[in-house]
């Protein structure tokens, strides 16, 4: 193994390293009986320096110490990092199998390899992987020797990527298939038989000893989102698997790759090439370099450049935007890790040279150091200099195949959180039905909206706020032609700060900078968050209520007239009692009666409320008798639910997290034992007294699979979610419902 920090340096690498150099060869293959003799001597020195113990002699004690450490390696802090990203609860534990070995390293017959019954990265259906003669299975997966490819396509495949010509490929790199052809196809045969069986991808692990295959583990393969959508689609056509089965291979977190961005093709005209690695994980991305994966953080762009990267380097490879590597194949390491990932990785690029010391790399004779920007390209294997843009991702006809059985097998919908007319078509190409959150205090940051906003925050009377308000109108009536919240805005978010700013609004207001600055002051909250928002500002103010509901009714109509069906929902926020509720419909229905008889026509609208405070789900009856539909808003129901700030939860939830006294961040995977059990109250409650209620989720979780997999249980008729998470919760809603 390699150093994979500076102070992390392999004591056992190091020596070997050094007994290799003394007898000035390069591979471990190098080393006679009498050079191992000297290395274990050397090895055991270094264990009783480290340990203080003797390494034991006793082939029984031997085993029990090395199922120990396997069992012990559970809690080492790659591994719990690893459990994090994977979401793998704590409390499962691992296993040991004992099995007698095989040897890959008795001679020029024997061999080990790593084996794809179908491509990893894309998905072609052929088979695929990496051997090594006369070496162990490790040498393979750490990336120390380049593995060769098994199949002679693979192998001239390989060669094409790499610049390496023809006479070179077959006497330095053969294939499996020309240097043991008939091992080859017994493997060939034995691949075939497994994928067969198991119905997918395989992933195989063999050993060759003297000629005799022996395979050593098979598992279903990982692969890219890409891969995954394609081997579903594949086995279906081939009859492998039916529908049903094929939509449960899509893991939904996985769409997200084949929505990632790609290199525009002019930024490609003129990007200059630095160097070609290996294909790894699809995907595009700039960074800027970083050669240690405990400084991924260092920017906030960072491509993670490695010799190879071995598991103490997951972290930093998360962080990373990307990872490149100068050593290594298809199956190493990186390329695995950041395949599961989704990660784009470039690896095996092998004219890097690069300098841990000096922090740099060498290539073709030109340096780049840290923190110089390079552009990696995962699906070609090609390295460029420089920041390039991106364009976003070109579905393939695949992806449409998997939306159309997510449509049949669905219960609930989708719709959308959106606050842009260009979120909106995204997320309807997405296939979202309608959209569920338009948070209205997210279209008053801008321009003239904001000093208008600013202006009715500060107003000290009622004609100020309806001066303000007046100016807002048709900004907002411009924007209304979907489900629209009411203003929910954290008052502080829109004053100005600074001097300068409150100046420019003192001027606009005819008011002096120190009322101003007064005003500002008056408004600061301890706790903002708990503060005078949602419903709260519409009580207090009804004419916010009533600006905003005009506009919509107003848009409405408008768009009513130019022949379009359109279907407003009016959602109050924040309530907790049936009151604030009540009021807020007094307001909104005889404003749309106003509006009604002023334009001489109407139009359907409803108006419900948001369920995001844990007394509102405990009173849902009260608050359905009167609701015309709930829509949970799970990130303050999950902060009021925990008692935990969504500002400040930051501070301790990952040590919450790394000691197992959570197992998710509440906030991303909704939380079922409490929250959950709000909802389901909440619902039961709604229903109870409004058997037409209709119900929904507008929170982040609303795009996250385990949690819409509890929506769906719970009954809800939709999820509403950002817009790139629309096919992920589509897919999640259909296999939640298979
Ligand atoms: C929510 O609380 O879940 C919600 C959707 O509203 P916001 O995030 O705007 O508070
Ligand atoms: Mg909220």
């Amino acid at each position: 193994m390699k150093p994979t920090t500076k102070e992390d340096i392999d004591p056992f690498e190091e020596i070997i390293e050094g007994v290799k150099h003394a007898k000035g060869v390069k591979q471990d293959t190098e080393l006679d009986v009498d050079d191992l003799k000297t290395l274990v001597e050397k090895y055991k020195v270094a264990v009783k320096a480290k340990t203080g113990k003797d390494f034991p002699q006793e082939p029984q004690q031997q085993l029990w110490r090395a199922i120990q450490a396997v069992f012990d390696s559970w809690n080492n802090d790659r591994a719990k990092y690893y459990r994090i990203l994977n979401k793998i609860p704590e409390d499962w534990g691992t296993a040991v199998n004992v099995q007698a070995m095989v040897f890959g390293n008795m001679g020029n017959t024997s061999a080990t390899g790593v084996g794809f019954t179908r491509d990893a990265s894309t998905g072609e259906n052929i088979f695929n992987g990496e051997y090594l003669i006369n070496a162990q299975g490790e040498d393979v997966v750490a990336g120390i020797r380049t593995p060769q490819q098994i199949t002679l396509i693979g192998s001239k495949r390989w060669a094409e990527l790499q610049g390496v010509p023809e006479d070179v490929r077959k006497n330095q790199f053969p294939s499996l298939e020309e240097s043991l052809p008939e091992t080859y196809q017994e493997l060939k045969n034995v691949q075939e038989k497994l994928e067969q069986h198991f119905k997918d991808m395989q992933d195989i692990e063999f050993t060759i000893q003297n000629g005799k295959l022996w395979l050593l583990q098979c598992r279903n393969g990982k692969r890219t989102g890409a891969a995954m959508v394609q081997i579903a689609c594949d086995l279906l056509r081939e009859g492998k698997i039916d529908e049903k089965t094929a939509l449960k291979r899509i893991e939904p977190n996985k769409l997200d790759e084949l929505l990632h961005p790609i290199f525009t093709p002019e930024a490609l005209k003129t990007a200059k090439f630095v160097a070609k690695g290996l294909p790894a994980s699809p995907g595009a991305a700039s960074g800027q370099i970083v050669f240690f994966a405990d400084e991924a953080k260092k920017f906030a762009q960072s491509i993670l450049v490695r010799i190879e990267t071995s598991p103490e380097d997951l972290e930093g490879m998360n962080i990373a935007r990307g990872i490149l590597t100068a050593r290594g194949g298809m199956t190493s390491h990186a390329a695995v890790v950041a395949r599961g990932m989704g990660k784009c990785c470039v690896c095996g690029a092998g004219s890097l040279n690069i300098n841990y010391k000096q922090r740099t790399l060498e290539v073709n004779g030109k340096v780049y150091a840290e923190g110089d920007w390079i552009s990696l390209n995962g699906s070609t294997g090609d390295v460029f200099e420089g920041k390039l843009k991106t364009q976003e991702a070109q579905l393939s006809g695949d992806f449409g195949l998997i939306m159309d059985w997510a449509e049949k097998y669905t219960r609930m919908y989708v719709r959308t959180n959106a606050d842009t007319p260009k979120d909106a078509q995204i997320a309807r190409k997405f296939g979202a039905k309608g959209i569920g959150l338009t948070r209205t205090e997210h279209m008053f940051f801008e321009g003239e909206r904001i000093k208008a906003m600013r202006e009715m925050i500060l107003a000290s009377d009622l004609a100020g706020r309806q001066t303000a308000l007046a100016k807002l109108l048709p900004f907002q009536r411009s924007d209304f032609e979907v489900t629209i919240r009411l203003l929910d805005p954290p008052l502080h978010e829109f004053v100005p700060h600074e001097t300068a700013q409150q100046q420019e609004l003192a001027q606009d207001m005819g008011l002096t900078l120190d009322q101003v600055k007064q005003k500002v002051h008056e408004l600061a909250e301890f706790n903002p968050m708990l503060g005078h928002r949602g419903c709260r500002l519409g009580i207090t103010y009804p004419e916010i209520t009533e600006m905003q509901t005009r506009a919509i009714i107003e848009a409405a109509l408008n768009i009513k007239a130019k022949g379009m069906d359109v279907k407003p929902e009016i959602m109050v926020p924040l309530v907790g009692n049936v009151n604030e509720l009540e009021h807020q419909l007094k307001v909104v229905k005889k404003t749309a009666e106003t509006v009604f008889q002023e334009r001489k026509d109407t139009i359907h609208y409803l108006v419900g409320t948001m369920i995001e405070v844990p007394r509102a789900c405990l009173v849902a009856d009260q608050i359905g008798q009167i609701a015309e539909f709930f829509s949970f808003g799970t990130n303050d129901l999950t902060q009021m639910t925990l008692g935990f700030s969504r500002d400040d939860a930051g501070k301790f939830l990952p040590y919450y997290i790394n000691n197992g006294i959570l197992k998710v961040d509440p906030f991303q995977v909704l939380d079922r034992q409490g929250v959950g059990k709000m909802v389901e109250l909440a619902v039961k409650n709604g229903k109870s007294t409004n058997p037409n209620l209709k119900v929904g989720i507008c929170g982040e979780h609303g795009g996250e699979p385990s949690s819409v997999e509890f929506f769906h249980i719970v009954g809800l008729d939709y999820v509403s979610c950002s817009p790139f998470r629309v096919p992920i919760a589509r897919v999640a809603a259909a296999i939640a419902n298979l």
